[in-house]
């Protein structure tokens, strides 16, 4: 009878995190990418570059003047393969590094990651370390407490709001955006990102936490097809901590290695501290679980108990499942390893080969379709192109076009003979191809507009030609 069931709900209520504090090698490398990572973003917008032609931000996504500053780099938007050839750079990057160490790309380098840090760092500073914590959060409420929690709230959102304002002066000069966007002068679209961005950093970091990496980013889904059983994983060697008879407190009788080795119990004291500093609150000592971003801190919290007690470390390590069971050094060269690299090494060398074979200047050339063609007074057959100009150089350039692939075919750019561009200026411009009918009645032929390079660029800026169609009644 279903009064008589036991109605259990599938739906688990978010169980609150306090992370603890740590010291340890792993800990310090973590602050450092921090440290490095933080820097680079935030003070990055602001380091001046000295260009010929262009704005004095090293780094600078201009979407008004269509293109992208990168330092001495300039992409413009025809070269915007480049960004799907990095996309896939940092995919088999990941993969690389995944089949190699695991997670490790999540617990040190991911944004999620680098600013929960920052935002846990806060509420520690505000709110005490996890006793303290975990007792304010179970307090009723007080004035203590509502002014702790407000104080946490309004760090993080002041972090969140500097995060959103400083992406924000990326895609502008970041002096004359700062001074907008504080007098009401700023773009709307600046106020939208940096609100946007606000909110989801301060959600994302500061109230979602460990269930982005658990439950909404879906590499921690995908990332097991890149394991095999050599890959560096956080573990915890089970033979050494729980002997025979399981893992035991420090009793009076249990203090040394050796009277626990009579008693049939592991170097494992059951502290619990390596649970205690795990940002995604789980415990290794059950084995490798999908919360698990390789983050090391639990091996650091070991690490300081085994040294306190003065045992020899890597009862929680960094290790493989090869290792764990015949005790084989794992290898990090392995063919699915430098597989992933050799693809990696060519996708980069493609990327760096065409970012420093990048031409000087390109056009494109589109056809006027309404009318496609016109029969001129004189019989001819006119047809009507678009030509557009992308000159990447910061110099002039000076171009001739010329036309073939059709007998007797005039190249007509009306009252001017050639065209003027500015070092790093685009330029659109109409031109229009004349053939006699007589010869090529019937059909569409393919042409070719050939631009070269006059006066000073005419001896080392390479001659660019570009087909086209050239059609003719009945076509
Ligand atoms: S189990 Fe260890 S490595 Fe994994 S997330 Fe927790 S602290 Fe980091
Ligand atoms: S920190 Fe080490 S000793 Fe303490 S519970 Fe974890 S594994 Fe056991």
């Amino acid at each position: 009878m279903a009064s008589d069931q036991e109605i259990q709900s599938l739906y688990e209520a978010r169980k609150s995190i306090f992370p603890r504090s740590v010291k340890g090698r792993f800990r310090n490398i973590k602050w450092s990418i921090l440290i490095v990572a933080y820097g680079v973003y935030f003070l990055l917008p602001w380091l001046r570059w000295d260009r010929l032609n262009g704005p004095d931000q090293a780094v600078l996504f201009d979407l008004e003047g269509r293109r992208f500053y990168l330092f001495d780099l300039i992409v413009h938007p025809q070269d915007i393969f480049w960004l799907a050839g990095l996309l896939m750079i940092a995919a088999l990057l990941l993969f690389f590094v995944t089949g190699i160490a695991g997670r490790v790309f999540c617990g040190y380098f991911c944004f999620q990651t680098l600013w929960t840090d920052v935002f846990v760092q806060v509420e520690r500073l505000i709110q005490g370390e996890r006793p303290a914590r975990i007792r304010l959060s179970k307090a009723p409420w007080s004035g203590e407490k509502i002014l702790k929690l407000s104080a946490t709230h309004l760090a993080w959102l002041l972090i969140s709001f500097a995060t959103g304002l400083t992406f924000v002066l990326y895609w502008g000069d970041a002096p004359q955006l700062i001074r907008e966007f504080f007098t009401g002068q700023a773009p709307f679209a600046a106020y939208a990102t940096a609100l946007f961005l606000t909110a989801t950093t301060y959600v994302m970091a500061g109230v979602a936490r460990e269930q982005v990496c658990t439950y909404m980013c879906p590499y921690s889904r995908f990332q097991a097809v890149m394991f095999d059983r050599e890959t560096l994983i956080v573990s915890y060697d089970e033979s050494r901590g729980e002997g025979e008879k399981g893992r035991s407190r420090m009793g009076r009788e249990l203090k040394t290695r050796e009277q626990r080795a009579a008693a049939g119990v592991g170097d494992c004291i059951d502290c619990g501290y390596c649970v205690q500093v795990c940002p995604t609150g789980i415990d290794i000592r059950n084995g490798l679980q999908v919360q698990c971003i390789s983050c090391a801190l639990c091996i650091d919290a070991c690490d300081a108990i085994m040294d306190s007690l003065g045992w020899e470390r890597g009862l929680v390590a960094y290790t493989s499942e090869v290792s764990r069971q015949g005790g084989k050094k794992p290898r990090l060269m392995r063919p699915k390893v430098l597989g992933y690299l050799a693809v990696l090494l060519v996708a980069v060398g493609l990327l760096v080969w065409s970012v420093s074979n990048q031409a000087p200047y390109d056009i494109a050339v589109s056809q006027v379709r309404q009318p496609l063609y016109v029969q001129l007074s004189d019989g001819r057959i006119q047809n009507s192109y678009e030509l557009k100009i992308n000159n990447k150089m910061n110099r002039p350039l000076d171009l001739h076009f010329e036309v073939s692939g059709l007998a007797s075919a005039e190249l007509d750019m009306g009252r001017f003979s050639h065209v003027h561009l500015k070092p790093e200026q685009h330029q659109r411009i109409m031109v229009r191809i004349k053939a006699p009918a007589s010869k090529h009645r019937g059909n569409a032929y393919p042409i070719t507009i050939r631009a070269l390079p006059e006066g000073a660029t005419a001896k080392d800026v390479p001659i660019v030609e570009h087909p086209a169609v050239f059609y003719l009644p009945g076509s």
